[in-house]
C-alpha cells in the first residue's frame, strides 16, 4: 500500500517581499497551516482557510523557538524515508511550489553548515547507515542517475554528449526506465557530490520571464544482498501557471508541457492517496493517469505499488503571493 507524507514549510520574507513592506499571511500551530486572504474582510468566514498536514514547518523567522531548520526536515523526512529504502521501498521525494519559494533550499539548500538540504543530507546518511550495517554477509552498491525531464524530454545529466530525446521503455518486471540513461556506480558521498555538480553544469538553462522550468530527478539506486530500492529525489519546476509568467509562443508551450508534469503528478497523487483511504473492501480498480506524463510514468513504481512517497510544500509567506501560495496549499491537500 502507498502512503504519501505531506508537509509544508514557509521560508522568510525575500528582499522583494521585505521592501515592499509585505504582511506574512501564513500562520502555523502544530501541524496546522492558515493562510488569510488580505483582500477579504477579517471579519468574514471566508478569511482565513486552515489546511492539515503531517508537518507544517515554520522556516519564516530564524528567531523563533518555533523555526524548523534544515536538519528538522530532515530528520522529520529525510531519516524516515532512507530507513524505508533500507527496509527495500522504493521512495521518492519531491518539493513542489511556486518559484521563489523555497523548493532547491528544502531539496539541496546551501553548502554552509547546517543549510545543507535533503539531497545531500540522505546521500551522507546512506553510506553512514551502509557503513554501520555492512557484515561479512551483506554487501551494498549504490548507483546514481542524473536526469533532467524538460517538455516531457529526457536528458541524461551525467552523458550530456548524449544529446538527443531519451526513450522511455517498459521493462516487464521493473517497470518504466530511461533506456541508456548512465547509472555510475559511487562509493562515497563525495562521489555523488561531484556528479551533481558535473550534472548541473549540463542543464537545460532556459528561463521564463519569472523563473527556471525544468524539472530534475536524482535517482539513487541501493543493492544489497536480497533487495534492491531506488531512491528518487526531484527538484520540480515552478508551480505558477503558464499564463501568470507572461510566456508567449514557444516558451508559453514549454509552460503548458511542464504544467502537464506537475498536473499529471498532482493527479496521480490524489488517486493514490483515495484509494490509501479507502476501505480494504474496495475492489474498485482505479484509474491512475500514470502515463500521462513522462514524470509521473518514470515514477510509477517510486509512487504506487511498494513504495514511500514525502512532498514538501514550499510557500512564500507574503501577501502578494496569496493566490500561488493557496493553490499549492490545496494542491498538497489533494496529497493527503
Ligand atoms: P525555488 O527553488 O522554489 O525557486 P529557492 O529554494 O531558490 O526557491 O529559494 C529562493 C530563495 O529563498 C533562496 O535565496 C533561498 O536561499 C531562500 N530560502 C528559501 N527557503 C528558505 C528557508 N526555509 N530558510 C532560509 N532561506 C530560504
Amino acid at each position: 500500500m502507498s502512503s504519501v507524507k505531506v508537509a509544508v514549510r514557509v521560508r522568510p520574507f525575500n528582499n522583494r517581499e521585505r521592501s515592499r513592506e509585505c504582511k506574512c499571511i501564513i500562520q502555523m500551530s502544530g501541524n496546522t497551516t492558515a493562510i488569510t486572504n488580505p483582500k477579504a474582510d477579517p471579519n468574514t468566514k471566508d478569511a482565513q482557510k486552515s489546511f492539515n498536514f503531517d508537518y507544517s514547518y515554520w522556516s519564516h523567522e530564524e528567531a523563533d523557538p518555533a523555526f524548523s531548520s534544515q536538519i528538522v526536515v530532515y530528520k522529520d523526512i529525510g531519516e524516515e524515508m532512507l530507513q524505508h529504502s533500507f527496509d527495500g521501498y522504493n521512495v521518492c521525494i519531491f518539493a513542489y511550489g511556486q518559484t521563489g519559494a523555497g523548493k532547491s533550499y528544502t531539496m539541496m539548500g546551501k553548502q554552509e553548515d547546517g543549510q545543507e538540504g535533503i539531497i545531500p543530507q540522505i546521500c551522507k546518511d546512506l553510506f553512514n547507515k551502509i557503513r554501520n550495517n555492512s557484515s561479512p554477509d551483506i554487501k551494498y552498491s549504490v548507483e546514481v542517475s542524473y536526469m533532467e525531464i524538460y517538455c516531457e524530454r529526457v536528458r541524461d545529466l551525467l552523458n550530456p554528449k548524449n544529446k538527443g530525446n531519451l526513450r522511455v521503455r517498459e521493462h516487464p518486471l521493473l517497470g518504466p526506465y530511461v533506456e541508456d540513461l548512465s547509472k555510475l556506480a559511487v562509493m562515497s558521498y563525495q562521489d555523488i557530490h561531484d556528479l551533481i555538480d558535473e550534472g548541473n553544469k549540463a542543464r537545460t538553462v532556459a528561463a521564463t520571464n519569472m523563473n527556471e522550468t525544468s524539472s530534475r530527478l536524482d535517482e539513487t539506486t541501493q543493492l544489497c544482498t536480497e533487495k534492491v530500492s531506488k531512491i528518487s529525489l526531484v527538484d520540480l519546476a515552478g508551480s505558477e501557471r503558464a499564463d501568470s509568467t507572461g510566456a508567449k509562443g514557444t516558451r508559453l508551450k514549454e509552460g503548458a508541457n511542464i504544467n502537464k508534469s506537475l498536473t499529471t503528478l498532482g493527479k496521480v497523487i490524489s488517486a493514490l492517496a483515495e484509494i490509501a483511504s479507502k476501505s480494504k473492501k474496495s475492489k474498485k480498480a482505479d484509474f491512475i493517469p500514470y502515463r500521462d506524463s513522462v514524470l509521473t510514468w518514470l515514477l510509477r513504481e517510486n509512487l504506487g505499488g511498494n513504495s514511500k512517497t514525502a512532498m514538501i510544500a514550499a510557500i512564500s509567506p507574503a501577501d502578494i503571493n496569496y493566490d500561488e501560495t493557496l493553490s499549492t496549499l490545496r494542491y498538497a491537500d489533494r496529497a493527503k
